[in-house]
C-alpha cells in the first residue's frame, strides 16, 4: 500500500506566541516539533507497511526550515520526503494550504492508496486541512479514526463519534484523519536521526513544479482573513488558597462539600 502522510511543523506548545499586528503565529526563534497527531499518523502508516508492505511518503507545505520535520519523519521510518516550499505559499489559509497539498499528491506516480493527516494541529487547530485535501482530490474521507485495518482490498476503520463507535468500510484511494488513540509513536534511535539529517534526500517542489498560478496559493489564494486574535475572557474567577498542606486540604474539602461535589461522609473518610 502506498501511503502519504501529511505532516506540519508546529511550535512546541509552551512556546507559542502570537504576532497581534499580523495575526499570525510567531515561528522565528521558537523550537518546533512535528504536530503530535501527525507522528501518530506516521506510526499508523508504519504499522500498515509492516503488515501489508508498500511505501510511505511524508509531505509538508512550509518554509524551508520545515525540512527538519521531514528529516525527523525519515528517521522515524518514512521512505521519501517532499517539501512544498515557495515564497508564494506564505500566508496561506487552510484552503490554499489544501490546494497545494492536493496538487502535490495528485502528481505522485503511482497515486497513493491512502492519505493520512492528523485530525488537527496544535497551533492553528482548525481541523480543515484533511477534509479539504480529500475534496481537492475527490477522495472518500473519514475523520478522527482510531483503528485501521486492511480487509479484502478495502479499509475497515473505526471512529468515535457522539459517544458511539462507528465501523466503516472505505474503498481506496481514501483520506483518513487520525485521532490520538490510533497508535503510540515509537522512540527514534539517535543513529537514525543522524542518518536522516546527513544522508537522506528531501525532494523540494515549488509553485512551478505544481502547475499552480500565484493567485491560487498563499495569502492571495486564501479565501479567509484573520480579523482579530485575542484570548477569550476568563469565565470564572480563580481563588488562591494559602496555608499549610493540612489547612489547604481542609479548606478544599469544605469548598467541595459546599458545592455538593463531595458529600460530607466522603470528606471525613
Ligand atoms: C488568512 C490566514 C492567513 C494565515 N497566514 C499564515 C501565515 O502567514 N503563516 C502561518 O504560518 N500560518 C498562517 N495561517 C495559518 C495556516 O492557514 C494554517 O497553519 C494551515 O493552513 C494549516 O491549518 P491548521 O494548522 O489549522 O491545520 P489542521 O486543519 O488543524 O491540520 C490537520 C492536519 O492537516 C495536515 N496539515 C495541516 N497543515 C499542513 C501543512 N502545512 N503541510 C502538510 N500537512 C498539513 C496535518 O496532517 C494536520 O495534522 C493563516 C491562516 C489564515 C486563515
Amino acid at each position: 500500500m502506498n501511503i502519504v502522510v501529511c505532516i506540519k511543523q508546529v511550535p512546541d506548545v509552551p512556546n507559542i506566541r502570537i504576532d497581534r499586528e499580523r495575526m499570525t503565529v510567531i515561528r522565528e526563534g521558537v523550537e518546533s516539533i512535528i504536530n503530535p497527531l501527525d507522528c501518530i499518523a506516521l506510526e499508523a502508516a508504519l504499522e500498515l507497511r509492516r503488515r501489508d508492505g508498500g511505501r510511505i511518503t511524508v509531505m509538508t507545505m512550509g518554509p524551508p526550515q520545515s525540512e527538519e520535520a521531514l528529516r525527523e519523519a525519515l528517521a522515524f521510518g518514512a521512505d521519501e520526503a517532499i517539501l512544498l516550499t515557495d515564497r508564494a505559499f506564505a500566508g496561506a489559509d487552510t484552503l490554499a494550504t489544501s490546494r497545494v497539498l492536493g496538487r502535490a499528491i495528485s502528481r505522485l506516480n503511482p497515486f497513493p492508496d491512502l492519505v493520512l493527516c492528523g485530525k488537527q494541529t496544535t497551533d492553528s487547530d482548525t481541523g480543515h486541512v484533511g477534509p479539504q485535501v480529500a475534496e481537492e482530490l475527490n477522495l472518500p474521507q473519514v475523520c478522527g479514526v482510531n483503528e485501521i485495518h486492511l480487509e479484502m482490498g478495502a479499509l475497515m476503520v473505526t471512529q468515535l463519534s457522539d459517544g458511539f463507535l462507528n465501523t466503516l468500510r472505505v474503498s481506496m484511494p481514501a483520506l483518513l484523519t487520525v485521532a490520538p488513540d490510533l497508535a503510540m509513536p515509537h522512540h527514534v534511535p539517535f543513529g537514525d536521526l543522524e542518518d536522516a539529517f546527513s544522508d537522506r534526500e528531501v525532494i523540494r517542489w515549488g509553485l512551478g513544479d505544481l502547475d499552480l498560478q500565484g493567485e491560487e496559493v498563499g495569502l492571495v489564494g486564501s479565501a479567509t482573513r484573520v480579523w482579530q486574535l485575542y484570548p477569550p475572557p476568563p469565565k470564572r474567577k480563580g481563588e488562591m488558597l494559602s496555608g499549610s498542606p493540612q489547612e489547604l486540604v481542609k479548606h478544599l474539602i469544605s469548598k467541595l462539600e459546599a458545592l455538593s461535589i463531595l458529600d460530607e461522609n466522603e470528606g471525613d473518610a
